[in-house]
C-alpha cells in the first residue's frame, strides 16, 4: 500500500510499505479520509520527537476491509471512524468510559502507524460506527476537531441554555465550539482571536460578536466589559496569557475550561477575588468514544452545521507540499482515493450527510 512516512524533520515521503495485517482484536480500515491537523504539522516539523518511519494521521475514517481474530460486532464494509489514540480498554479510566484519560494510551499516527495511508490496523475497541449518510471527511474531523470541544462544552463546561459563552482561540476546535454552543442554546457567543480571518469565520459559523485581544493592553478587562461577564469561557490556545484573560472575562460564579495544550504556568487572580467570585478553572482533554458517537449522531441528524468544516480535500501526494503552508481556520482532509492510482474510485461529492442545511 501507499503511505506517507516521516523521514526526519521537515521530510514526509510518499512511499510503498507492506500492507498492515490485523492482530487479534484488530481490524483493517481502508482509509477514506484522514484529517490533517496542527499536531501533524508539529510532528513533521520534528517537534514531537517521533522516530523515522512513523506514519502520521490520528483523525481517520473509512471502511472495514478485514477482521482479525476475535473481532465481534463488526463486518467487512462497515463505515467507521477511529478513536484518536489506541486505548487499553482495561484501565480504570477506560472501564469508566473515560478513554481520554486512559493510563496506557498508544499514540495513533505516532507510536502506531496512523491514517496517512491506504490502510491502517486499528483495535476494534477504538472504532465508532459512521452512518453511510455522513461524509467520511466530516467523520474524520469529528473524532478530534468536533468531539474535543463537544467534551469541553458538555461534560466539563456543563454549558446550559441561556448562558453567555466566550471562546478564546478560533482555530479548528474553537470554531466548532462556537457552532456547538449555538446548538446548545447559548444566549450570546463571543469569539476572541488576534487573526482577522479567524474572527470572520467565527462570525460565519455563528458567533454573535468577535474580539481582537491584540488591540487591548488588558484584554480580560475589555472582554469582560464587552460581554458583561461570561458565565463560561473556553480556552483553545494553551498559553498563560489566554488562560489569564479567560479568567478575567468571567462573571461571578463563572467557569473557565482550558482545552488548549501547553507548558505555561498561568497565574490565578488574587485569592480574595478568586474565592469571592466563586470562579472555577477546569481542564478538558480530548473526548471519549461516547462523545464521538454522539457528535456523529448530531451531524447525521442535521443538528450541527459542519458545512464549513472541511476547506479542502487532497490526495496523499499533495500533503508534503501542503505542510509548508500555514494551516488556516478550516481543515484539510486527505482522501487516498483522490490520488492518481488511488485504491478506490467513486465520488463523494455532495454527500455531506444532510449537514449543509
Ligand atoms: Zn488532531
Ligand atoms: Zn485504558
Amino acid at each position: 500500500m501507499r503511505a506517507l512516512v516521516y523521514r526526519g524533520p521537515g521530510n514526509l515521503e510518499l512511499t510503498e510499505v507492506a500492507d498492515p495485517i490485523p492482530g487479534p482484536g484488530e481490524v483493517i480500515v481502508e482509509v477514506a479520509a484522514a484529517g490533517l491537523c496542527g499536531t501533524d504539522r508539529h510532528l513533521v516539523a520534528g517537534e514531537l520527537g517521533v522516530p523515522d518511519g512513523t506514519i502520521p494521521g490520528h483523525e481517520t475514517a473509512g471502511r472495514i476491509a478485514a477482521l482479525g481474530d476475535g473481532v465481534d460486532g463488526w463486518t467487512e464494509g462497515d463505515p467507521v471512524v477511529c478513536y484518536g489514540q489506541v486505548v487499553c480498554g482495561a484501565c480504570a479510566a477506560c472501564l469508566g468510559g473515560h478513554q481520554n484519560r486512559c493510563a496506557r494510551p498508544v499514540g495513533f499516527g505516532m507510536a502506531r502507524p496512523g491514517g496517512f495511508a491506504d490502510y491502517v490496523a486499528v483495535p476494534a475497541r477504538c472504532l465508532v460506527a459512521l452512518p453511510d449518510s455522513v461524509d467520511p471527511a466530516i467523520g474524520a474531523i469529528a473524532t478530534d476537531a468536533i468531539a474535543t470541544p463537544f467534551h469541553a462544552l458538555t461534560t466539563v463546561g456543563r454549558l446550559r441554555a441561556g448562558e453567555t459563552v466566550v471562546v478564546i482561540g478560533a482555530g479548528g476546535l474553537g470554531l466548532h465550539a462556537v457552532g456547538l454552543a449555538r446548538m446548545m442554546g447559548a444566549a450570546r457567543i463571543v469569539a476572541a482571536d488576534p487573526s482577522a480571518e479567524a474572527r470572520d469565520v467565527a462570525l460565519a459559523v455563528g458567533a454573535d460578536d468577535v474580539f481582537d485581544p491584540s488591540t487591548h493592553d488588558q484584554p480580560g478587562r475589555a472582554l469582560r466589559k464587552l460581554v458583561g461577564g461570561a458565565q463560561v469561557a473556553f480556552e483553545f490556545v494553551g498559553r498563560a496569557d489566554t488562560v489569564e484573560y479567560g479568567l478575567e472575562c468571567l462573571a461571578s460564579g463563572g467557569r473557565l475550561v482550558v482545552v488548549g495544550v501547553g507548558h505555561d504556568r498561568p497565574q490565578l487572580p488574587p485569592i480574595i477575588r478568586f474565592i469571592g467570585m466563586e470562579l472555577t478553572v477546569a481542564g478538558s482533554f480530548g473526548s471519549t468514544l461516547a462523545d464521538i458517537a454522539t457528535v456523529v449522531e448530531l451531524i447525521d441528524r442535521g443538528r450541527l452545521d459542519v458545512s464549513q468544516s472541511v476547506s479542502r480535500r487532497v490526495g496523499l501526494e499533495d500533503v508534503p507540499g501542503l505542510l509548508a503552508e500555514p494551516g488556516g481556520p478550516a481543515r484539510t482532509v486527505i482522501d487516498p482515493a483522490e490520488s492518481p492510482g488511488g485504491h478506490s474510485g467513486g465520488s463523494r461529492e455532495g454527500s455531506r450527510g444532510g449537514t449543509d442545511g
